[in-house]
């Protein structure tokens, strides 16, 4: 199989527990398997509707100013916090993650994200005067101004099923834009009361939510959208770009991910053990920017192995009480990851810690593998749990073009003292966001472009360079001149001398220059010679 395609060939309509019966997806909480309510998918019409709705309201909130939009995203933010109860215990039910960790992970920061994205939005947006040449061209001026695509479709995949929208939702909704949200089937009841909330604050219909799998984003994007955002799989990301592309509609695809942290022998010892450990395990390994592969120096590798180990095992899995990470969120996934370990150990690597479930729900203990090679499917593809692969290398050299040669360019990070020297590796790797001693922390600032290479996608969230998704450019250009152009019909003798004169002017001659005022008159008065002489042909004065 080839690299990054294993997961998510086809979106499953339902599957196996871990009793091995046959389950729908997002109908059990994973943290103990109790049964969730099942939510009905969307038909065609119920799509086409939730578009309608979007578009019509749309033509409301497009033509409102900047600055009532940004208020009125701040009440919306507002009354996320206001309402957290309602969402944080439907996020605990469909993630089976600590209330804590959901309120910490995807609410508590939600007014100040908003407040960012829309410093931001006023740069991004501010329609830009254009300098022009007063002497080619006199009397005219141009800017370049933003406007909405339209109905925005956010697809968005389970891991972050509250962030994951919110993060192109702010700027969609500055730019002008309606937006359908379609949130994966297995955390469908977060992103329905997220648009519950926008129903409540904005204009009726503006954010809309439509429930389903794949042939449900796939008939989103056949319902006639302006722009799709779309986060998840690369076997899915490229289905969702060619359809984009067919339709010719902008994409942002922002997929899978298979980061290295790169651990030198000279980083903050127990700062790297701690800041690994973070970005590799939070949210049970569920961020597309997990650390998921470490390429550690020789030379401390005994000690970080045996420290991540020890402090890996202290971790608390849900649904204990003050947990410090959630359980697998579907069984799917969890047949993924215990596939990858099992075969890492089949082929030769260490099993340091971890590599079992924990007994409740879908619980599986952080895991730590060491002595991992290149072509094992835990190094390669995206494992997406809490595993963490080690590689040892003998110096940084090395560790550089291991981390590179990789399918996948999200977040790459050098941990070391040496700042300098760590700048100067870090902008070596292959990667949208290059880091030293932290990972994966841009992801909540709307001030940073988050963005990936090769397999990790093309999309760019967060950041001034998200805005080619939900604006289009246009160009107003505006003229104040009474007097026609010199270069306008008819073509007399002085156009020929005019292009000429042009020409010596570009080459250097500035005598020439001299003869263009002459030239230009010339000609204006031979074009209103001409178009006085049709008129009065036409029978005008
Ligand atoms: P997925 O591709 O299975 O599903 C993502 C979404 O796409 C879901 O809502 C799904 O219903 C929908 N979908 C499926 N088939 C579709 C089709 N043909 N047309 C339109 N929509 C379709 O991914 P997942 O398992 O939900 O999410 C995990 C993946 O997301 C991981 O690979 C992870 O790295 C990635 N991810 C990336 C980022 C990033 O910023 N790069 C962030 C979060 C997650």
């Amino acid at each position: 199989m080839e690299p990054g395609t294993e997961k998510n060939a086809t979106s499953p309509a339902t599957s196996q527990g871990p009793d091995g019966a046959t389950q729908r997806p997002g109908c059990q909480c994973p943290a103990d398997l109790r049964p969730l309510e099942p939510v009905a998918e969307s038909d065609q019409e119920a799509i086409a509707l939730a578009v309608a709705r979007a578009r019509q309201a749309q033509s409301e909130w497009g033509a409102m100013g900047l600055r009532e939009r940004i208020r009125r995203v701040e009440q919306l933010t507002r009354r996320v916090l206001e309402r957290r109860d309602e969402v944080l215990s439907i996020m605990v039910d469909e993630s089976g993650r600590s209330r804590t960790e959901c309120l910490m992970t995807e609410v508590a920061g939600i007014v100040e994200m908003g407040k960012s994205a829309a410093r931001i939005a006023k740069k991004a947006l501010a329609p830009e005067r254009i300098p022009i040449s007063r002497i080619n061209y006199p009397g005219k001026k141009a800017w370049i101004e933003a406007v909405p695509r339209g109905v925005v479709g956010i697809i968005a995949p389970w891991n972050y099923p509250l962030g994951n929208f919110y993060k192109p939702l702010f700027p969609a909704l500055y730019a002008g834009n309606g937006v359908v949200l379609k949130p994966s089937e297995h955390t469908p009841r977060t992103g329905a009361w997220l648009a519950s909330v926008c129903e409540e604050i904005l204009p009726a219909g503006l954010v809309g939510c439509v429930q389903g799998g794949g042939s449900v984003g796939a008939a989103l994007l056949d319902a006639g959208i302006d722009a799709v955002v779309f986060t998840g799989s690369v076997a899915t990301g490229k289905r969702v770009a060619a359809a984009a592309a067919e339709r010719l509609i902008p994409c942002s695809a922002e997929l899978g991910g298979k980061d290295a942290a790169i651990v030198l022998a000279d980083c903050h010892f127990e700062r790297t053990v701690a800041g690994v450990a973070q970005w590799a395990i939070h949210n049970a390994g569920h961020n597309c920017a997990a650390i998921e592969r470490v390429l550690v120096e020789e030379a401390i590798a005994d000690r970080f192995v045996a420290a991540l180990g020890k402090l890996l095992e202290g971790l608390r899995v849900a649904p204990t009480e003050n947990a410090d990470l959630g359980p697998i969120q579907n069984a799917p996934q969890l047949a993924l990851i215990e596939r990858h370990v099992a075969e890492a150990i089949a082929e030769g690597a260490t099993l340091v810690c971890g590599g079992e479930r924990t007994g409740s729900g879908l619980g599986y203990r952080p895991t730590l593998l060491d002595h991992c090679t290149p072509s094992m499917r835990v190094w390669r593809d995206e494992t997406f749990g809490p595993v963490i692969a080690v590689m040892r290398v003998a110096h940084a050299e090395d560790a550089i073009e291991a981390a590179n040669r990789s399918e996948f360019g999200l977040n790459g990070s050098i941990w070391t003292r040496d700042l300098q020297r760590g700048a100067m590796l870090a902008r070596r790797l292959e990667v949208g966001v290059a880091l030293v001693n932290n990972h994966a922390v841009t992801g909540i600032m709307p001030e940073l472009p988050w963005t990936g290479v090769k397999n990790t996608g093309f999309g760019v969230a967060s950041s001034r360079h998200a805005y080619p998704t939900f604006v289009r450019r246009r160009a107003l250009f505006v003229d104040s001149n009474k007097r026609p152009d010199p270069w306008w019909m008819p073509a007399t003798e002085d156009l020929a001398r005019l292009g000429e004169t042009i020409v010596s002017f570009s080459l250097g001659s500035f005598a020439s220059a001299l003869s263009l005022p002459g030239l230009v008159g010339r000609r204006m008065k031979a074009i209103e010679a001409n178009v006085r002489e049709a008129i009065s042909r036409a029978g005008g004065k």
